[in-house]
């Protein structure tokens, strides 16, 4: 079997914090415990909110609490051919369609709709451009902004039935139909998320995918991306997420400290670390967040 290589994965909308901080360390220690590798990947396609001055404070970040990487890091802007060519080989298989509607729009008919389906991330996308016809998509397409949908009822029953091993989960029976017809382009990014991180993670090689359980739902998208792309699925480990002292997920706008503050406030990294790699917060979480 080849050696584990797993991967570091964030977006540079901002510094890393705690929660960053255990993830990192938990797909580093999986792959280097094991004599594997650990990969950083930048998550920069999102136009409005990466960051040149992010980037170089994620990094200096990552040394701080004493990791490495194998290779130099991926950026995903620079790699958005690959995605090209995959929307390409989706739109082949009749699995796409142009959506013009504006986040107003959608809201305004779900709000209508007597009965909207919610997804795990609110309401589903009704579906109104699924259906238009193939002159006006044309027209429209050459005319207004557009996202790329995946018509999902289509991709599932192309795919048929998927599974993926999670280490805290077990077995999981892929069920993307729950998303709806999710983004795959966004308007203003010709890529998304999903696309993005299930090409990049087949082309790195990543054997292990190591993040939180907040992107547990996400990974029945990618899960049925990879069987309609012909990629390979990794096994995953969505682990817990790091809570406050109210029992709250660590998160940055509720003011969890960043690394970088803890830092300036003169905490050890070292101690911090271990803390981490224990799960348990560092004492003076609370003071340095004052
Ligand atoms: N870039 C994503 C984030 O910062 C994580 C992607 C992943 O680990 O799959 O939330």
């Amino acid at each position: 079997m080849d050696g584990i290589v797993s991967r570091f994965a964030p977006s540079p909308t901002g510094r890393l914090h705690l929660g960053h901080a255990f993830s990192a360390l938990s797909a580093y220690d999986l792959a280097r415990g094991a004599g594997g590798r650990f990969l950083l990947r930048i998550e920069d396609i999102d136009p409005g909110r990466a960051r040149h001055e992010h980037i170089m404070g994620i990094l200096e970040d990552l040394r701080w609490i004493g990791l490495d990487w194998d290779g130099e890091p991926l950026l995903q802007s620079t790699r958005l051919p690959a995605y090209h060519e995959a929307l390409d080989a989706l739109h082949r298989q009749g699995l796409l369609y142009p959506c013009f509607c504006t986040r107003a729009a959608i809201a305004a008919e779900i709000a209508a709709s007597a009965s909207a389906p919610q997804g795990p991330d609110g309401p589903i996308y009704p579906g109104t451009c699924r259906m238009l016809p193939q002159e006006e998509q044309e027209r429209r397409i050459a005319q207004e902004p557009h996202a790329w949908r995946i018509d999902m009822a289509r991709a599932v029953a192309r795919a048929g039935p998927l599974r993926w091993q999670d280490a805290f989960a077990g077995t999981v029976d892929a069920d993307p139909q729950a998303h709806g017809d999710v983004v795959l382009a966004r308007k203003d990014a010709p890529t998304s998320y999903h696309l993005a991180v299930t090409i990049d993670d087949a082309a790195q090689g990543v054997t292990d995918v190591v993040r939180g359980r907040d992107l547990f739902a996400a990974t029945h998208v990618h899960r049925l991306l990879q069987a309609l792309l012909g990629l390979s699925t990794p096994r995953y480990h969505h682990h817990p997420l790091l809570t406050g002292p109210d029992g709250r997920r660590l998160a940055k706008r509720d003011g969890a400290p960043t690394l970088a503050a803890l830092r300036e406030a003169g905490v050890d990294p070292q101690r911090l670390v271990a803390d981490i790699r224990r799960g348990v917060l560092p004492i003076g979480f609370a003071s340095a967040n004052a």
